[in-house]
């Protein structure tokens, strides 16, 4: 049975210089795949509101998650961007204007942060000014990784599908991807219901390095996940 798919858009000049890491995408993309939803594709784009409407169209899965850029600077374009991928005039959403209003005591040019494109729901931000917005599949959320990671959270319920829920196993192991690389192959033939992912790193210990291996396991079959893992472990002590 197949869940629910999403793609994450993080938006930010800085995030293309190599200035800022861009922590937002992964953390949403664990939180949404422990939750069932299959993130399908991760992409960044600058702080441009041609680029941000292009990649809008580009997207055809199930939720479409933007980050970054709502904050009420020149740089901060994401809600014209996301208005023009949508073909959705950007109008002053008048809940959100009152609550910048009444709880911030802002005003002027300041209050663009409740322009959103029509049709859009708020979402409360509890620790920053700038509110989110829900737009068709579209969900927006600010850049701040604080305010971002809260404002998920309120609204995480949303996003679980438990048909995509899938459980995990992990083996670590000195042993190469050459060394291991039979045993590896006919594991992906045996357990056909298990995803299994390679993923070698280098480990360092004062002055020496070397490299080390860990294995993802994944599989909606509990029993067939266990099963894979002390298959491969027993395999890979013995070759
Ligand atoms: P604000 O309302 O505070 O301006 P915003 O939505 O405009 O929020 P940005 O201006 O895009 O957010 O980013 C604010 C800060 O959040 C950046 O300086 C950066 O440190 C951090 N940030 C932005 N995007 C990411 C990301 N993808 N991963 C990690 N940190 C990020
Ligand atoms: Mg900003």
């Amino acid at each position: 049975m197949k869940g629910k798919n999403a793609t994450i858009i993080s938006v930010g000049n800085e995030i293309l210089s190599g200035d800022v890491v861009d922590t937002n995408s992964t953390w949403l993309a664990k939180r949404l795949s422990t939750q069932g939803v299959a993130v399908e594709k991760i992409m960044v784009v600058g702080d441009d509101v041609e680029a941000i409407s292009e990649v809008i169209k580009s997207c055809h899965s199930d939720f479409v998650f933007v980050m970054g850029g709502l904050g009420p600077t020149h740089d901060d374009v994401t809600r014209e961007g996301v208005a023009k991928g949508v073909s959705k005039e950007l109008e002053r959403n008048s809940e959100a204007e009152r609550a910048l209003i009444e709880r911030y005591g802002i005003s002027g040019s300041l209050l663009k942060m409740a322009d959103m494109p029509e049709g859009s729901e708020i979402i409360a931000n509890p620790i920053g000014v700038a509110p989110g917005f829900w737009v068709d599949n579209i969900i927006v959320l600010p850049g701040v990784p604080e305010e971002m990671r809260g404002m998920f959270d309120g609204i995480a319920s949303f996003f679980r599908d438990d048909r995509g829920i899938r459980k995990e196993g992990w083996i670590m192991t000195d042993k190469s991807e050459h060394e291991i690389l039979d045993v590896l192959n006919e594991a992906v033939k045996e357990f056909a219901d298990v995803k299994i992912g390679s993923y070698p790193y280098v480990d360092r210990e004062g002055e020496g390095r070397s490299y080390k291996l860990r294995l993802k396991l994944l599989s909606a079959d509990p029993d067939a996940l266990n099963s894979a893992k002390r298959w491969l472990e027993e395999r890979i002590r013995t070759c």
